[in-house]
């Protein structure tokens, strides 16, 4: 496993951490001061959403280099399944693709949407979800872009997402069959998950494109928005990491706190402070 209480390479802020900048979220921060105060931590990376970009990919992708950082990855594509119609989907999806390309970020992460219109269950969804991927991956390639799919929680069944663990999304990885399609491990999402291990392993190292970190607080108060702090929850991070790695992953470990009622109230320079600390000595 790798040592990271003297090493800041490998960790990258997921923007979201930071309160997305919403209406009364958010210390509205404009993109080069977050890109500054990372920098000045030493943090390796940055992975922004798609709302703080606009029109500025190149130029905000420049900065993040010139800063000595990398653009680790973009969230996210809108929702593949369960709302539009197809042809809509696949446009946006494009666009999201070419966001990224722009950006410099090798990584677009998919949350897939729920169970498609007309149907029940997530079986019929995952094999429509897994023919659009197969139509974007191409164009996500000639872009040199890859496509993560994130399962989600259990919890977000029904209208956000269609696959439910690592070994449902690696399955329809391979259905899709391209070498620029693998998933996104986030700890929020599987740290219940007692066939993690092998499923990563079945998954191998190409696979895994991501890693994203946070806790599961106890006594959780809202299913999207009250995600832990590395440390002050229940999730086993060093069993995760071990498992995620002993499958060869070897890329970035994002930080990713939807936290509305605790870290999005604090100043940023708090919650960056926080995020080094709890890397080195908890993850
Ligand atoms: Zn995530």
């Amino acid at each position: 496993m790798r040592n990271f209480s003297n090493d800041l390479s490998a960790l990258a802020l997921n923007t979201a951490t930071l309160g997305h900048n919403l209406d009364g979220h958010g210390a509205k921060w404009p993109v080069e001061r977050v890109i500054d105060a990372c920098a000045e931590r030493g943090l390796g990376g940055i992975v922004f959403w798609r709302r703080e970009i606009g029109d500025r990919a190149a130029e905000i992708g420049d900065r993040v280099r010139a800063a000595g950082m990398r653009v680790e990855g973009l969230c996210r594509t809108p929702y593949l399944v369960g709302s539009q119609a197809p042809a809509a989907v696949v446009d946006a999806a494009q666009q999201a693709i070419d966001m990224a390309a722009d950006l410099g970020a090798p990584v677009l992460t998919i949350v897939t949407g729920g169970t498609e219109p007309g149907t029940k269950g997530v079986i019929e969804t995952q094999k429509i979800l897994a023919e659009r991927v197969a139509t974007l991956a191409p164009y996500a390639a000639n872009r040199g872009v890859s496509l993560a799919l994130e399962p989600l929680n259990p919890m977000f069944g029904g209208n956000r997402t269609c696959l439910m663990t690592v070994r449902d999304a690696v399955a329809v990885c391979e259905r899709v069959g391209a070498p620029n399609v693998g998933i996104a491990v986030d700890v929020y999402h599987v740290w219940w998950d007692t066939t993690l291990a092998e499923s990563l392993c079945a998954a191998g190292p190409e696979r895994i494109l991501g890693y994203h970190l946070c806790d599961w607080l106890e006594d959780t108060s809202d299913m999207l928005l009250d995600r832990g702090m590395m440390g002050d929850g229940v999730a086993d991070l060093r069993a995760i990491r071990t498992a995620v790695e002993a499958a060869g992953y070897r890329g970035p470990c994002e930080v990713e706190i939807f936290s509305a009622a605790d870290w999005w109230r604090r100043d940023p320079n708090e919650v960056l402070d926080a995020i080094v600390e709890r890397f080195r000595t908890v993850c």
